[in-house]
């Protein structure tokens, strides 16, 4: 068994060895490491630190469940729809913005995922599935279900997904060896991915030419083993010891490799890579928010990534789509155009077009358009073109997501207090804590969230266009900057019209 597990980890680090060549290192611009923070550092770099949060979200986890399944099925007065349809949402979107992915590093679904480890050490996830294509379903589908099913208005269909949520993930990581659950399947965690790459920090290692010299690169391949090990290292500035044993800790579980990371992407938080490198090498880095959205080679030039990028920011839209009248009307009259009764098959095609089929189309046709004004057909292919303008859709698409989602929060910011005090069987002070912000004050953080978006998004996609094509910029980004301004628009009137349903309905 140990021989086996040995040979497990030496496979894997040769793998990595080969994969990743110590050049092309890189170290984010910055001296300023949160992790060096007096209290807050030093609770991050603490063994348990994360488990302690993960707890406590676990905790409020089960207070949901417990609630959702026992208490009142009124959306407004149950912790099951309260906390995670209005607060949880509105809190996420805005500190991944000013923070970064910190729900990641305190998810409680990755507790059970520790649990699924220790049963087995599973298998390689299958190759064919190694990307985000599963994540850009996983997301679809859940805003599908968020639709039909009226998920915010039901607590107990809300424990029922909290409950498979843990299930999923405590499956998948049993059966796969890396952890295939947060890096291609959780609609949360792809969620979180794409919009923390806006945050002003990521991990990065403090001095690169020490990584040159690393031998085990346990950042990645972990410093845990069944047996004791000793080995000794020569790195700049004399020898050290490393020990490698049971009280080790995994390597990166998304398969980063801290010298090498340029972006916040399948970037976890779980700062495992910065208790198992050896050298106190790694921090987690201050710097310029979305830095990585203006550099050229942060993000793989894949179709799956960019998409899903590209998509998210469509699925702002129609999630917001959906809670306005018009969203009926279109419902309805593609009803009647096809005679369909079945109000699923409805919804598949209204959000199926809308969010998924009509964003990769006009996408598609940008980056032609863009190609054919500037001349570069034969210089930048449609992928490369399209996957060097996906980071442009990151701003304007938290955008959007923060003005929706601040919306439910700000209509009712302390409702969790009386629905915490009824849940605890004492009268909610509603008359105290269940008012609402101002509707004007409300509507104008809506309007500062698109806005700044659209601007931040126009300047990224203006930098890209003339990174490629130059001269010839401005035809080149044209069709880029069309779309952008179309679909601000399409967001402006969106979020113009009444909202009608979940915020009129949970607090009615
Ligand atoms: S373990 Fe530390 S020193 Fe070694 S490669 Fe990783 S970050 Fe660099
Ligand atoms: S181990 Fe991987 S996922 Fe965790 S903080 Fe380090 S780079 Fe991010």
């Amino acid at each position: 068994m140990r021989k086996k597990q040995r040979k497990r980890t030496a496979d894997r680090a040769t793998r990595h060895e080969q994969s990743a060549p110590v050049s092309n290192l890189y170290r984010p611009a910055s001296a300023l490491d949160v992790l060096q923070w007096p209290v807050i550092g030093r609770f991050l770099r603490w063994r348990q630190g994360r488990l302690v949060l993960q707890s406590l979200l676990l905790l409020a986890a089960v207070l949901l469940v417990v609630d959702g399944l026992t208490g009142p099925q009124s959306a407004a007065r149950n912790l099951a729809t309260v906390a995670p349809w209005v607060h949880f949402r509105g809190l996420v979107v805005l500190i991944l913005l000013l923070a970064g992915n910190l729900f990641c590093m305190a998810c409680p679904f990755a507790l059970p995922r520790t649990l699924g480890k220790r049963f087995s050490r599973g298998r390689n996830f299958p190759r064919v599935l190694r990307n985000k294509w599963l994540a850009i379903a996983s997301l679809f589908t859940l805003f599908l279900l968020y639709e039909w099913l009226d998920l915010w208005a039901s607590p107990w269909l809300t424990a029922w997904l909290i409950i498979a949520y843990f299930v999923a993930s405590f499956l998948l990581e049993a059966a796969f060896r890396e952890s295939a659950f947060c890096k291609y399947l959780c609609p949360l965690g792809s969620f979180n991915f794409v919009y923390a790459t806006s945050a002003p920090t990521q991990i990065g290692v403090k001095d690169a030419e020490m990584c040159r010299h690393c031998v085990g690169h346990e950042c990645v391949n972990g410093s845990y083993a069944t047996s004791p090990l000793l080995r000794l290292d020569d790195i700049p500035g004399g020898q050290v010891e490393v020990r490698h044993g049971p009280q080790g800790t995994p390597g990166c579980g998304t398969s980063l490799f801290a010298p090498q990371i340029r972006s916040n992407l399948d970037c976890t938080l779980c700062l495992d890579c910065v208790r198992a490198c050896p050298h106190d090498n790694i921090g987690l880095m201050a710097r310029r928010p979305g830095r990585e959205l203006l550099q050229p080679g942060a993000w793989p030039q894949r179709f799956d990534v960019s998409i899903l990028v590209i998509l998210l920011a469509a699925m702002g839209l129609t999630n917001a789509f959906g809670m306005v009248s018009p969203v009926y009307a279109l419902q309805e009259s593609l009803a009647e155009t096809f005679n369909l009764r079945n109000e699923l098959i409805i919804l598949l095609l209204v959000f199926g077009i809308t969010s998924l089929l009509l964003p990769t189309l006009l996408v598609l046709l940008a980056a032609q358009l863009g190609r054919l004004l500037s001349g570069s057909l034969r210089k930048h292919n449609l992928r490369s073109t399209v996957a060097a303008f996906a980071p442009s859709f990151v701003p304007f698409g938290l955008g959007v997501w923060i003005a929706h989602y601040t919306f439910h929060l700000l209509l009712a910011p302390f409702s969790f207090i009386p629905v915490l005090q009824e849940f605890l069987g004492q009268n909610g002070d509603w008359a105290r804590f269940g008012t609402s912000l101002d509707q004007t004050l409300i509507g104008l953080v809506q309007l500062v969230a698109i806005a700044g978006g659209l601007v931040w998004s126009l300047l990224i996609a203006q930098r890209v266009a003339t990174r490629m094509y130059r001269l010839d910029a401005v035809p080149g980004m044209l069709p880029w900057a069309l779309l952008l301004l179309a679909i601000a628009f399409i967001a402006v009137w969106i979020f113009s019209q009444p909202m009608e349903m979940r915020g009129s309905i949970l607090f009615s």
